[in-house]
């Protein structure tokens, strides 16, 4: 059995961190430590959930195998506060422009920032700049939790309803939510707009 476990093929990769990205992690520590923490390299799947996800499974897929950078968090309620990107200088990065990040944060109301990597930060800008976004707290006008984000349950089975549409008929094309023991249970609930 031990063997078996041996052989399997993982290894401890010896680069969690680039040096670039350690230099940074540093940094940013070392201006925090007093109130926040900073994760290197968390999953975006682990930040976010998807609303509505049986109707949202395209952007469901698009967070797999996405990680923010650097995840800033308060130290007594571990809540994330920043999520910071390092950018690296346009001569040198030749990978495609992403704006799928700067959207996903938007959409979920935590702040991201992009600095741009250097060989040596400017502390005092870094902390000022850190400060007024934490300050400024999540976008006000994104709630976290509506009724949109969630399929409705069939109040008759209490299991989560799924979106439909029909498909002929006087109604044709309205959307509603049916239950998912269609035919069996014939629950609709509207769509709230
Ligand atoms: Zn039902």
């Amino acid at each position: 059995m031990t063997d078996n476990l041996v052989s399997l093929p993982y290894r401890l990769r010896p680069d969690f961190l680039s040096p670039v990205e350690m230099a940074f992690y540093h940094v940013l520590a070392e201006i925090l430590k007093d109130k926040y923490y900073v994760f290197p390299k968390v999953a975006l799947t682990d930040l976010f959930f998807v609303a509505r996800p049986n109707e949202n499974v395209q952007h469901s897929s698009k967070l797999l195998r996405k990680n923010v950078d650097f995840l800033v968090l308060r130290r007594d309620t571990l809540k994330p506060v920043l999520a910071i990107e390092l950018d690296y200088p346009k001569q040198t990065d030749h990978r495609p422009v992403d704006s799928f990040f700067d959207g996903a944060f938007a959409a979920a109301g935590l702040p991201l920032s992009h600095v741009t990597v250097q060989q040596t930060y400017n502390l005092e800008e870094l902390r000022s700049m850190i400060n007024l976004i934490v300050l400024k707290g999540p976008n006000p006008t994104t709630p976290f939790f509506t009724h949109k984000d969630y399929s409705p349950i069939c109040p008759r089975c209490g299991i989560t309803m799924v979106l439909r549409f029909d498909k002929d008929g006087p109604h044709r094309g309205q959307k509603y939510y049916g239950c998912l023991n269609f035919p069996v249970c014939i629950e609709t609930v509207a769509v709230k707009i």
